[in-house]
């Protein structure tokens, strides 16, 4: 089963994403996650990704083309995957449509989760939002100390969390990733709307619900 995750900045995706990925027992593909971790290891990926990143804009798609190339590519990924804020342009799901192709098997974009929130409920939550240094995992305003409740990593804010990377992240959606909803409602894609405002355990409910589990 494939399934993008999509929706604005701070809808819950990558919340989502680890709690999804235990139910439905297939792996998680989060390409932020990829690039900080490039960056925190200083590769030549992550020092291309890392001004792009800082201010809230898009990396280019030809980068985050590959980076899915590659992974999806590995046997990991052969039962299904959770691609958590891959798809975030029209060239990259029309990019991903033909990756899956490629590797055959009949593999297509099963489901489109988007999750549903306002702009207000947005900022509020990445103006509260720290995250795992370590395994990236997000808390917004329930973490308790500074450290995480997984994996004992330090929490910290992100650059890009940042009030005025966080509007250029807002517009950003509009202008380029908003469009992909339309683009998988036209090309047959089963489309689901998810209420993202909630408890974490009904929002997961409503996506597994969604998904008919
Ligand atoms: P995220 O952790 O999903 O919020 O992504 C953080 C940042 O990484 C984004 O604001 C972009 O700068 C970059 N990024 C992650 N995924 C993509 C993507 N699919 N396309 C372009 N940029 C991306």
């Amino acid at each position: 089963m494939i399934i993008v995750l999509f929706g604005k900045p701070g809808a819950g995706k990558g919340t989502q994403a680890p709690l999804l990925a235990s139910a439905l027992d297939i792996p998680t593909l989060a390409t932020g996650d990829t690039l900080r971790a490039a960056i925190r290891a200083g590769t030549p990926l992550g020092l291309e990704a890392k001004s792009f990143m800082d201010r809230g804009d898009l990396v280019p798609d030809s980068v985050i083309l590959k980076i899915a190339a590659e992974e999806l590519s590995k046997p990991a990924y052969a039962t299904g995957v959770i691609l958590d804020g891959v798809v975030r342009t029209v060239p990259q799901a029309e990019g991903l449509a033909k990756m899956l192709e490629t590797l055959g098997g009949g593999r297509k974009v099963d489901a489109v989760l988007a999750f549903d929130i306002d702009n207000d409920e947005i900022v509020r939550r990445l103006s509260t939002r720290t995250v795992c240094e370590k395994c990236q995992t997000p808390y917004t305003g329930h973490a308790v100390g500074d450290t995480c409740e997984k994996c004992g990593g330090k929490l910290v804010r992100r650059k890009d969390d940042d009030p005025d990377a966080v509007r250029t992240r807002l517009s950003v959606y509009d202008e380029q990733t908003a469009p992909v909803l339309a683009w998988y409602q036209h090309a047959g894609n089963n489309v689901a709307v998810v209420n993202a405002v909630g408890s974490v355990a009904d929002v997961t409910a409503r996506a597994l619900k969604a998904l008919g589990k």
